[in-house]
């Protein structure tokens, strides 16, 4: 309503002033142009980096861009009969911002188990917790006081030192706190001598050039956001514990037996699937002359660490070339408990799936030197680490590895803020299982998400997917995963394989190990393929509306055929049809969203066939429609 009644004053305008009728035809089709191609909106924090050249309204980052960054060394000790889990690390971090910090956030996400703090995850009482306990804490050598830290669920603030512009600090803190044992929320005990230990160290939040310190609190529901940094971890358990984690593995052979090392060594050289512990051997699948083992890792460029360990798991792993051109390998491992006999067939799912991610879609070298599926008791995503309970059904599955394994991608190698834009990277998983799974399994249709934008559509808590999600309550669901996962589909079906790749891989190319924002990726998609969008992402992404195709008009003369769809609720989607003829036959026509560019309410679809229309069907797999009712036409008898 409102460009159309800008267009009505325009219109009155160019006649009072007697403009002559070339120019109000020249000026007629730039304002239909504009319309087509109007600016998305911009809010006035991400105007604000534009003005700053943080960031830039082409989509790339902008000539200042910056973002901060730190060197994590941490020693742990983790014994799984107790839970307790105790920490050093030395932080290293690099303020690259404009700014002077005079305080520092941390994130203590075990806090979200703290008696007290916000959840909106229910916890049982006997896994709340009085929280991380820091026993020391300094910077640049200086102890820092009780005075100077102030703790809010997961967030501390660090006052009382500057860190300027340009310059590094050195923080020394010393932690402990107990892992919950049940109330698993993406990390905990799984069963005893089996853990998962995730957001676990105390560790700088990100301050940005939009919103400065992210303070969002930690309550379970919402994800994470976290700089790329580089980690150095040792990490000391039993001897009778193996410890998979992000990163590489620094001291395989010193940790393992001689027997296990070559295994491993063979996996990551091989194509073939290698059991590197079955399920009699991990007992001696370590090095058990000592009181304990430290593993040793190291991740380069990565925005978290986890690990995992166990004395009672099976390992099977494999190994597979993900960029051709340089021979780069990529070791994909299932890690499981032998009673769960489902988890057997995912080190294969697993390796498809990393097959297919490097060269089907989204046709990117797998970016990590490995990718790990622990058997958990969640449906999480970790740097080169995933957490997957075991399922029974096949479907179900391979359509929870190929997810969780694709977030690889978004949010890890593309820094998203899951916090508040969880659509930027559960979009991309579900579109990557729609897309992956058949690839795995031909039989598969995976519609994840599907019917419930169709129950959800135009309710009162169904809110546009550029809401935060932070705000979305209700719509978090559908606004996060298959509405999103909709709006990459259409748009790879409208450009075609060859023109959405440019614009997908500019998005990759310009924001990989970076911060991405909404409007960094629909201007680099705009700027990458070449085309201008905004149109389909204002319907799309910020508009409110209803997938709802009718089949107003089915006409034939002879044999020319037309049938008139019209958009009833709105939203741009793919029309589909499925034409059945009176002898039997049918006919199938796709169209894609770009018949709705022009914001016409009806599309005609014409063709030619001498046979006599029976029934006319609308719809297909991942084309949502609110109302079925109006899909269907019969021809009278
Ligand atoms: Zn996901």
């Amino acid at each position: 309503m409102q460009n159309l009644s800008f267009l009505f004053l325009y219109f009155k305008s160019l006649h009072m002033c007697f403009i002559k009728s070339v120019f109000f035809v020249v000026t007629f089709f730039y304002c239909l142009q504009s319309i087509a191609q109007q600016p998305l909106p911009v809010p006035t924090s991400i105007k604000a980096t534009y003005d700053k050249g943080s960031r830039s309204p082409d989509g790339k980052p902008g000539k200042n861009y910056w973002q901060n960054t730190a060197d994590y060394d941490l020693k742990i000790n983790f014994d799984p009969a107790t839970r307790l889990l105790t920490g050093s690390e030395d932080i290293t971090y690099t303020n690259n911002s404009p700014d002077s910090l005079r305080s520092v956030n941390f994130k203590l996400y075990p806090n979200l188990y703290l008696k007290g703090s916000v959840k909106s995850m229910s916890i049982k009482a006997e896994d709340e917790t009085n929280g991380v306990k820091i026993s020391s804490f300094s910077i640049n050598n200086n102890k820092i006081d009780s005075t100077q830290i102030e703790i809010d669920g997961t967030n501390m603030i660090v006052k009382g030192f500057p860190i300027a512009s340009k310059q590094t600090a050195h923080f020394s803190l010393s932690w402990s706190y107990t892992l919950n044992k049940t109330s698993h929320i993406r990390t905990g005990e799984i069963d005893p001598g089996a853990d998962f230990v995730a957001y676990f160290f105390p560790r700088i939040a990100v301050y940005d050039d939009i919103d400065g310190w992210n303070t969002y609190p930690y309550n379970g529901r919402e994800e994470f956001y976290n700089d790329f940094c580089h980690f150095k971890a040792a990490i000391t358990l039993p001897p009778n514990q193996v410890v998979w984690a992000t990163g590489n593995l620094l001291n395989a052979q010193e940790v393992f037996s001689e027997k296990i090392y070559q295994r491993l060594q063979q996996a990551e050289r091989d194509d073939a699937i290698v059991t590197i512990v079955d399920s009699t051997e991990m007992l001696n699948a370590t090095n058990h002359t000592k009181a304990t083992n430290t593993w040793q890792f190291e991740a380069t460029d990565v925005t978290d660490f986890v690990f995992a360990c166990s004395d009672h798991y099976m390992w099977h792993s494999t190994s597979l070339a993900v960029d051709k051109s340089t021979g780069r390998r990529t070791r994909v491992d299932a890690v499981f408990n032998p009673k769960h006999r489902d988890y057997f067939d995912v080190i294969h799912d697993a390796r498809k799936t990393v097959e297919a991610m490097s060269y089907d879609f989204p046709k990117w070298p797998y970016p990590y030197p490995h990718e790990t599926v622990f058997d958990g008791l969640d449906q999480m995503e970790y740097p080169m680490m995933v957490n997957d309970n075991p399922l029974a059904d096949h479907a179900e599955s391979v359509e929870l590895t190929d997810h969780e394994i694709f977030h690889t991608m978004f949010p890890f190698y593309m820094g998203i803020n899951e916090t508040k834009y969880a659509w930027m990277d559960e979009g991309w998983a579900t579109i990557g299982e729609w897309i992956i799974s058949p690839i795995i399994d031909s039989t598969l249709v995976d519609e994840y998400g599907v019917a419930a934008v169709e129950k959800t559509a135009g309710n009162e808590t169904d809110l546009p997917i550029i809401t935060l999600s932070t705000e979305i309550n209700k719509a978090y669901f559908t606004d996060s995963y298959p509405k999103p996962a909709m709006g990459y589909l259409f748009v790879k079906d409208m450009l075609g394989d060859e023109i959405f790749y440019k614009g997908l891989h500019y998005y990759i190319q310009q924001w990989h190990g970076k911060h991405p924002m909404p409007l960094d990726f629909f201007n680099c998609m705009n700027t990458g393929s070449g085309k201008n969008l905004n149109w389909f992402w204002k319907k799309w992404f910020y508009d409110s509306g209803i997938p709802d195709l009718s089949i107003s008009k089915v006409s034939e003369t002879g044999n020319q055929k037309q049938i008139i769809i019209e958009s009833i609720g709105g939203k741009p989607v793919p029309v589909d049809i499925t034409i059945t003829f009176a002898d039997g036959s049918t006919r199938r026509i796709h169209q894609t969203i770009a018949v709705w560019e022009k914001g016409n309410k009806t599309t005609a679809v014409k063709f030619t066939d001498p046979k006599k229309i029976k029934t006319v069907e609308l719809g297909s797999v991942h084309v949502p429609d609110s109302n079925k009712k109006n899909n269907v036409w019969e021809a009278k008898k």
